[in-house]
């Protein structure tokens, strides 16, 4: 059978679904992908609202992520970087952090806010030293703990776990309590350290969209749910099928396959509200945090930092509550501007637009991973991708993707 006849099915437009569809391209195949939304991107998306861009969800790019590398042309995306630091919120102080050798007006407010001592200044440059000396790989085999076990076990002092580390963790692992795994803090750690984090000009969406733009010969079938994979076909809402030689689920497989006992997911989630400011209380393009632990706000960004694009002479702002809530959406509005005043003295917002994302990162076992080589198949012709298998992040979504696309070509290679 030559290679284009080969019926190749991925399931999910998301960052797996796409590496794994580029890669299957590369070696001469045409895959249909079936995406239930009307965009790529999944859970890398951006709204335009009222002339903002709003991401879903405050999400960035960390530009040292190997596998990002590989897949994006950086310069097309035309990537706005963030400072290496942060603005700590005490709601009785507010200080900036960050790291000197690469931004160096943090050098004295960094001295000056006590936010760390001499000695984790010392602890943070060893750590950063062992990492950058070590391969992704290796940090995924160190010995694991949770994040807060290992910063205390390294000797970091409580001011600094409790006033920066537990804020800026918090909010790039969606839960409060640091509970995620240490080879997660080391990877992100060491990416952290060897290069930046940045968000395109044209929001987080522009990822997604560029891969798309490089497929050639694959198709994207839009708005098509995926109710069930069977032997040999995939079942779409309405009734179709799409008979394949492979199949890839790109996406959580809850209840696609019947028969199979999947684990179900467990998720982080989140909250990121959108409010329109008459001025920016952070005029750098640097992260704001509540380092208070009854707050509900943790980060705080102003995407007009980082553009100039700002509508007029007003800022857009979001505020990411990583906390669980009960509170409805209009009681949320009120805490939520209530915090901003009393931490960030923001007052005059008009809020825009809230993003509940229960699925944002699932929570994952990474004691048993293996990054050379965990591809999950189903069967003889059915694989799966996606960052549920390896660990939450975009790095992960575009390995995933890579090696299963390398397990389903290896898979039809023995079929002839
Ligand atoms: C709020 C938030 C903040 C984040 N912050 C960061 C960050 O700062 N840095 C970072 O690296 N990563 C971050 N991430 C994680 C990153 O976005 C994900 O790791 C990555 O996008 C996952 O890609 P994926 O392809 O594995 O899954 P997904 O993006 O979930 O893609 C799955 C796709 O499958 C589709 N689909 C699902 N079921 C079906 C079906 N039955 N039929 C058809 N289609 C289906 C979905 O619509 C979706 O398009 C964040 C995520 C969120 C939500």
């Amino acid at each position: 059978m030559v290679k284009q006849d080969v019926k190749i099915g991925i399931i999910g437009a998301g960052l797996s679904g796409l590496s794994a569809a580029l890669n299957l391209e590369k070696a001469g195949y045409s895959p249909v992908i079936f995406e239930t939304t009307s965009e790529v991107g999944g859970r890398v998306k951006t709204d335009i609202v009222e002339g903002y861009q709003l991401d879903h969800g405050f999400q960035v790019l960390l530009d040292a992520y190997p596998k990002a590398v590989e897949y994006f042309d950086y310069k097309d995306l035309k990537l706005q970087r963030l400072l290496p630091g942060a603005r700590i919120f005490t709601g009785k102080r507010t200080v900036t952090v960050g790291d000197p050798t690469r931004h160096f007006p943090f050098f004295l407010p960094t001295l000056e806010s006590g936010v760390a001592s001499l000695r984790d200044m010392y602890l943070l440059w060893t750590l950063h030293r062992e990492l950058q000396g070590m391969s992704v790989e290796e940090v995924f085999q160190m010995s694991e703990m949770t994040t807060a076990e290992f910063l205390s076990q390294k000797g970091f002092s409580e001011k600094i776990r409790r006033s920066f580390f537990s804020p800026f963790f918090s909010g790039i692992f969606l839960e409060p309590d640091l509970k995620t795994s240490s080879r997660m803090f080391c990877f992100v750690f060491k990416m952290f350290g060897k290069g930046y984090a940045v968000i395109p000009r044209n929001g987080m969406a522009a990822l997604p969209a560029q891969l798309a733009n490089k497929l050639n010969n694959s198709e994207i079938r839009y708005n098509s749910l995926v109710k069930r994979v069977e032997k040999g076909k995939i079942v779409l809402e309405g009734g179709a099928d799409f008979a394949f030689d492979a199949a890839l689920i790109a996406a959580d497989a809850g209840g696609l396959i019947p028969d199979e006992d999947e684990d179900e997911i467990q998720w982080h989630g989140c909250d990121t509200l959108y409010f329109e400011a008459e001025k920016r209380s952070i005029s750098e393009p640097l992260i704001g945090l509540v380092a208070d632990p009854e707050a509900l706000v943790n980060n705080i960004f102003f995407p007009t930092s980082v553009k100039s694009a700002s509508r007029g002479s007003k800022e857009l702002l979001s505020v990411t509550v990583v906390r669980d809530h009960e509170l409805s959406e209009s009681e949320l509005v009120e805490r939520v501007k209530g915090e901003l005043k009393e931490f960030c003295g923001l007052e005059d917002l008009r809020f825009l637009k809230r993003y509940h994302i229960r699925k944002a990162l699932p929570k994952v076992d990474l004691s048993g991973i293996n990054l050379s080589g965990t591809v999950k198949k189903i069967g003889k012709n059915v694989f799966m991708a996606g960052d549920h298998l390896y660990y939450g992040s975009s790095n992960a979504a575009l390995h995933s993707g890579e090696q299963a696309a390398q397990a389903i070509l290896k898979y039809l290679g023995t079929r002839t």
